[in-house]
C-alpha cells in the first residue's frame, strides 16, 4: 500500500486507503461539501440503522481546540447523513482505561484555566504512572477521576459548539461487560490476531497475549500475562505477572505481584482495542488524524476483517492545524481551548472553521482572527444572495450556512469584525448601538433579537484586542477628561480641529485635517496626535485618529477637543 496522498484506489487484497478526500476513483458525484462526498461511501456500505459515526480520544491533558476538530468533522458527515433522512448516532470514546505514561507539565480546570502541574498534587499523579486514567485521582479534585476529569471538559466542548454527542467511557465499556464477548474472541483466536498483528510490529512474539490486565497490588497496567484460562468463572481469566513497562523514554516500574484478572479487568492494546470498538459499537464512519493512518489504521482494518470478520468503517484522515503557525502544545503554551475561542467569536464561526477542507491544513490564528470572521460573514451573505460570488463558493455557501447556523435567519445583522472592536472602546451599551446604527450597521427595520445578537459581537471583538494587544486595544475615557498640559499652540489646533470636525467631515477628511492642522500651528505631528490619544485615552499611542473619531458621536469628540468635558 502506498503511503503517500495519491489518491489511491482499494487495493486488491480490499484494504482501504484511509486517505478518502483524495482518491479519485472516477464514479464519485462531485459534492460542493466534502462531507456529503464521505456521506456517499457510508451510504454505499449499505449501513444498519442508527449509522454510528465514531471518534475518540484518550483523556491524557488539556483537551484543546485541535481535539473538537474530530468531533467537529465527525458532526458534518452525521448532519449531511441526517439531512438525507438517516438516523445517526455520533459517539465519542474517551479511551480512559488508557495507562498514564508520563507527567503532563500543564493541566487545566474545569472552567479551562491552564495550571501548571507544580499547582496540583503532581506527587500523587507521578504515583499512579502506569494507571489507567479512570483509577487516577482527579489532581483538580472535582470529579471521580483524572480521566473523567478531562472527559467532562471534551463533554462541554462539544455542548458549547451545539455537537450532540454520545461520551463513551472506555472504562465503562469493559466493567460492564460491553467489551467481554469481544475481548474473549480475541484470546480465544489469539494466535490469528498474533499472526496477524506481527505483519505491523516487530515484538510481537509467541508469548504474545493481546490483553493487558490491570494489577490488582499496585494498580497498573501490566504487559506479561503467563496463562489464559477460558473456562473459568464468566468469561475466563488470566494470569500476569506485574513487570516493568516501556514507557517512551522511561520506564515504570511493575511491582512482581503475581495474580489472576477476569476480562473485565484490563484492556485489550489499542491494535486490538480500537477494531474491537468498531465492532461492539457498529461503528460505520471514523475520523482520525494522520498519526493513525500510517500506523493503527493499516492494522486496524487488517484486524478487522481477518481476525473478527467485520467490515472496518469508511476511514477519513483529516489534517491537523496549526495555532499561530506552530503545533499545539501544552507544555509550550501554544494551547487554546474552546471555551478561550468562544470569548472571542460566536459558535458559528467556529462551526464555520471545521466545515473547510479536513484534507488541507490551515492555521488557527487569534491575532488574525477578524479574517476568519470576515469569511464567515462572507458565507453567510453569499448565502442570502447578498453579494456576487463564483459557482464553487455559492454552491459550498449554500450547502453548508445551513449545517453551520442549524436555522438560517435572514433579518440576522453583523457587525464587521474590526468595526465591533473599534466599538468595543466604549463601556457604553448605548453608545455602541447608536454609533453602529449611524454607519449603518444596523438597519433602521432590524427586529430587537438581531440587534442585540449583532452587539454580542462588541463585547467578543473586546476581548480579542484585550488578549492580542492589537490596535484596538484602547479604552475611550468618556465619562471623565484625562489629565492634560498642552501649550498655547497646540490649545488653538485642537480649537481648530473640533470647529473642523463641528462641520462635519468624512473619516479620510478627519485624518489629513490632523495633519494639516499641526503644520499650521507648527507642532510637531506626533506631538498633536499625542495630544489627541490623551485627551481620548489618557494614552500617548491609538488607533488610527481621523477614523475613530469620526466614529464617535460628534457632539462628544467637539466638547473633548475643546477640553469642555
Ligand atoms: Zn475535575
Ligand atoms: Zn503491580
Amino acid at each position: 500500500m502506498s503511503t503517500e496522498h495519491d489518491g489511491d484506489a482499494d487495493a486488491d487484497d480490499g484494504t482501504v486507503s484511509p486517505y478518502t478526500l483524495q482518491r479519485e476513483d472516477g464514479d464519485d458525484a462531485r459534492h460542493a461539501f466534502w462531507a456529503d462526498t464521505v456521506a456517499d461511501r457510508v451510504e454505499a456500505r449499505d449501513p444498519d440503522e442508527p449509522i454510528v459515526v465514531k471518534g475518540g480520544i484518550s483523556p491524557s491533558g488539556v483537551p484543546h481546540l485541535g481535539n473538537v476538530n474530530e468531533i467537529m468533522r465527525g458532526y458534518y458527515v452525521a448532519e449531511v447523513l441526517r439531512d438525507r433522512g438517516h438516523e445517526v448516532r455520533q459517539v465519542f470514546t474517551a479511551d480512559d482505561r488508557d495507562p498514564l505514561r508520563g507527567l503532563p507539565r500543564t493541566l487545566c480546570d474545569l472552567e479551562g484555566n491552564l495550571v501548571d502541574l507544580g499547582e496540583v498534587d503532581a506527587g500523587a499523579l507521578g504515583r499512579n504512572l502506569g494507571a489507567p486514567y479512570t483509577d487516577i485521582p482527579d489532581p483538580f479534585g472535582c470529579c471521580d477521576s483524572y480521566g473523567d476529569h478531562f472527559s467532562t471538559i471534551i463533554q462541554d466542548s462539544a455542548d458549547a459548539v451545539d455537537v450532540p454527542i454520545e461520551l463513551l467511557s472506555n472504562t465503562e465499556l469493559y466493567e460492564n461487560g460491553d467489551l467481554e464477548d469481544v475481548t474473549r474472541f480475541v484470546l480465544e483466536n489469539r494466535d490469528r490476531a498474533r499472526e496477524v498483528l506481527a505483519e505491523y510490529q516487530d515484538k510481537v512474539d509467541a508469548d504474545y497475549v493481546p490483553f493487558n490486565p490491570i494489577c490488582e497490588a499496585c494498580g497498573k497496567i501490566t504487559e506479561t500475562v503467563t496463562g489464559v484460562d477460558l473456562d473459568t468463572g464468566e468469561a475466563g481469566t488470566v494470569d500476569y505477572r506485574c513487570t516493568d513497562m516501556d514507557a517512551g523514554d522511561q520506564t515504570i516500574d511493575g511491582c512482581g505481584h503475581e495474580g489472576t484478572a477476569t476480562l473485565r479487568e484490563g484492556k485489550m492494546p489499542w491494535r486490538f482495542e480500537w477494531p474491537a470498538q468498531w465492532q461492539v459499537l457498529g461503528v460505520d464512519f471514523e475520523p482520525f488524524g494522520k498519526d493513525h493512518a500510517e500506523g493503527s489504521w493499516p492494522s486496524g482494518q487488517d484486524v478487522a476483517r481477518n481476525v473478527f470478520d467485520n467490515e472496518p468503517p469508511v476511514p477519513m484522515v483529516y489534517e491537523w492545524f496549526t495555532l499561530e503557525g506552530e503545533p499545539f502544545s501544552s507544555s509550550e503554551g501554544n494551547v487554546i481551548l474552546v471555551s478561550d475561542v468562544l470569548e472571542l467569536l460566536e459558535p458559528e464561526v467556529l462551526r464555520y472553521f471545521f466545515a473547510k477542507d479536513p484534507a488541507k491544513a490551515r492555521d488557527f490564528s487569534i491575532e488574525r482572527l477578524d479574517q476568519l470572521v470576515d469569511e464567515f460573514d462572507r458565507l453567510e451573505a453569499i448565502y442570502f444572495d447578498e453579494i456576487e460570488a463564483s459557482e464553487d463558493e455559492t454552491a459550498f455557501a449554500k450547502r453548508v450556512y445551513p449545517l453551520v447556523v442549524g436555522e438560517p435567519k435572514a433579518e440576522r445583522v453583523r457587525l464587521p469584525y474590526t468595526f465591533a472592536a473599534v466599538l468595543g472602546m466604549t463601556d457604553d451599551p448605548d453608545l455602541r448601538e447608536e454609533i453602529a446604527r449611524r454607519e449603518g450597521h444596523i438597519p433602521e427595520d432590524a427586529p430587537e433579537w438581531a440587534v442585540e445578537g449583532a452587539l454580542e459581537r462588541v463585547e467578543q471583538a473586546r476581548n480579542w484586542a484585550r488578549r492580542t494587544e492589537n490596535e484596538f486595544d484602547y479604552e475611550l475615557k468618556r465619562t471623565e477628561i484625562p489629565d492634560h498640559e498642552f501649550d498655547a499652540a497646540t490649545e488653538d489646533a485642537l480649537d481648530e480641529l473640533a470647529a473642523f470636525i463641528e462641520a462635519g467631515h468624512e473619516p479620510e477628511e478627519i485624518q489629513s485635517e490632523i495633519y494639516e492642522t499641526a503644520r499650521r500651528h507648527d507642532i510637531d505631528v506626533g506631538d498633536f496626535f499625542s495630544a489627541g490619544y490623551r485627551l481620548f485615552f489618557d494614552e500617548e499611542q491609538g488607533p488610527k485618529l481621523g477614523s475613530f473619531l469620526a466614529k464617535v458621536d460628534r457632539e462628544f469628540v467637539v466638547a473633548r477637543l475643546r477640553r469642555e468635558r
